[in-house]
């Protein structure tokens, strides 16, 4: 127990850090190309956010949340994703007023009590962005490209973005008379989830998980067919920018997602090799949400990015790791009396930015050079008894095995050209 992490929880070792930095960076990067600001709220909120802002007949809220009393009495939940919070923050710290949109992302860990697999996790992380003020259809296209730029920047082929429009409140209720009529006759063979889910919110038994229930909403009839004249637009005009932007995309009239706050546009974008977890990204508009958790009537769109998803796809893929981990010196000294001067030098090389490695343990010659290999160190730099009285060490080339010796003076300067030259 105490040498294991929860369940459904991972460490991220040093080994794979340099992947999740360069996914994160590129994130950052094309966010701020964008002119997206980096937004970050408090890993738990209070519980009453999510139950408004996800909806309290969505999965999440109804099985998912880490949800707890604190020594004050009152309802705590970790955050199970972050958009109630985002909105939260912007009511409360009244963005709306340094402009419209106000666009913003995040990065950091969500928390769901799910069954955990092969990417599905109980603590994740999401990149995602929110644009919150703007109604037309163009932020909706900019929202959707950038997503899939930054999937296009990591290198991710065979991508499948996936639109739908859910409607607004003046065309779901027709909708959902047409579900209840289409689920009425199957009510005894749907789960009991579904069966409350009939009269509270048919919506949703088209995101259920239980094959039965899957097979029998195959079938349901779609949104499409009710969506009124303002949604139809706003979803033709989403398509031809995209098609403006040469972004392919498959209309699917099933993605409803699995939150309860979308409106109009829905979105996904899957890596089909991943099979069950293929959704890298998913999100959609919302504009009821902001007046929902307490704000004036603001609409919004935005989308989250599972990290962990991303990573797979680009192992899947071949393309991991992004970096190959080395050191520039390690400096190999045995002498207890050389031992100032080597930590010396070791200083002097990090000072110039040079990755710099030693012995720590008292290692013999041999086992010191055998550790320069396993560091993949580019040089070693060899302490040797007769070299240093001479004011020298050797400077040993580690790909070449070229060896010389070099000034003691003079080295930092020689290696720091070194690596110059090589990174030209
Ligand atoms: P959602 O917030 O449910 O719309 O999910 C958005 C994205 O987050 C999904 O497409 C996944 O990539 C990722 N995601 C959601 N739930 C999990 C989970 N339990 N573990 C890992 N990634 C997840």
């Amino acid at each position: 127990m105490l040498t294991a992490a929860p369940r459904g929880t991972k460490d991220i070792l040093p080994a794979t850090v340099a992947s999740w930095r360069y996914v994160e960076e590129t994130m950052r990067t094309v966010s701020d190309i964008y002119g997206y600001g980096e937004i970050r709220t408090p890993i738990f909120e209070h519980t009453e956010l999510f139950l408004r802002g996800i909806g309290d007949t969505t999965d999440v809220v109804e099985k998912e949340m880490y949800t707890f009393t604190d020594r004050g009495e009152r309802s705590i939940t970790l955050r199970p994703e972050n958009t109630a919070s985002v909105v939260r923050a912007y009511v409360e710290n009244k963005l709306y007023a340094e402009g419209t949109p106000t666009k913003l992302f995040y990065i950091g860990p969500m928390f769901r009590y799910d069954r955990p697999q092969a990417g599905r996790m109980r603590q994740f992380h999401q990149f995602g962005v929110e644009a919150i003020g703007a109604a037309p259809a163009i932020i909706d296209a900019e929202v959707i490209v950038l997503a899939a730029d930054i999937l296009n920047k990591l290198g991710l082929k065979d991508l499948k973005l996936l639109i739908n429009s859910v409607g607004c409140p003046k065309c779901r209720p027709e909708h959902r008379q047409k579900l209840r009529n289409y689920f009425h006759p199957y009510l005894e063979e749907l789960c009991e989830d579904c069966r409350s889910r009939y009269d509270r919110n048919p919506l949703r038994i088209l995101d259920c998980k239980q094959p039965a229930c899957k097979q029998i909403a195959a079938t349901a009839p779609t949104l499409d067919t009710c969506l009124c004249e303002e949604c139809s637009i706003h979803f033709s005009e989403l398509q031809s920018l995209l098609m403006a932007a040469k972004l392919k995309f498959e209309l699917d009239a099933n993605l409803v997602r699995g939150l309860d706050y979308y409106t109009k546009t829905a979105f996904e974008i899957q890596y089909t090799p991943l099979g069950a977890q293929s959704a890298l990204c998913g999100g959609g508009r919302y504009d009821g949400l902001v007046e929902q958790i307490g704000g004036p009537a603001t609409p919004g769109i935005g989308f989250a990015m599972g990290i962990e998803r991303v990573l797979l796809a680009l192992e899947k893929q071949g393309s991991l790791p992004f970096s190959h981990n080395f050191v520039d010196v390690f400096i190999v000294s045995t002498e207890a009396k050389h031992r100032d001067l080597a930590f010396n030098m070791m200083k002097q090389f990090r000072n110039l930015g040079l990755k710099t490695e030693i012995d720590f343990i008292g290692r013999s010659l041999k086992a010191q050079m055998k550790q320069a290999n396993r560091l993949n160190a580019r040089h070693a730099i060899i302490l040797g008894d007769e070299e240093v009285a001479r004011g020298k060490v050797v400077l040993r080339d580690m790909r070449t095995s070229e060896q010389n010796e070099v000034n003691i003076d003079g080295i930092s300067k020689l290696l720091c050209k070194t690596e110059v030259r090589e990174n030209e």
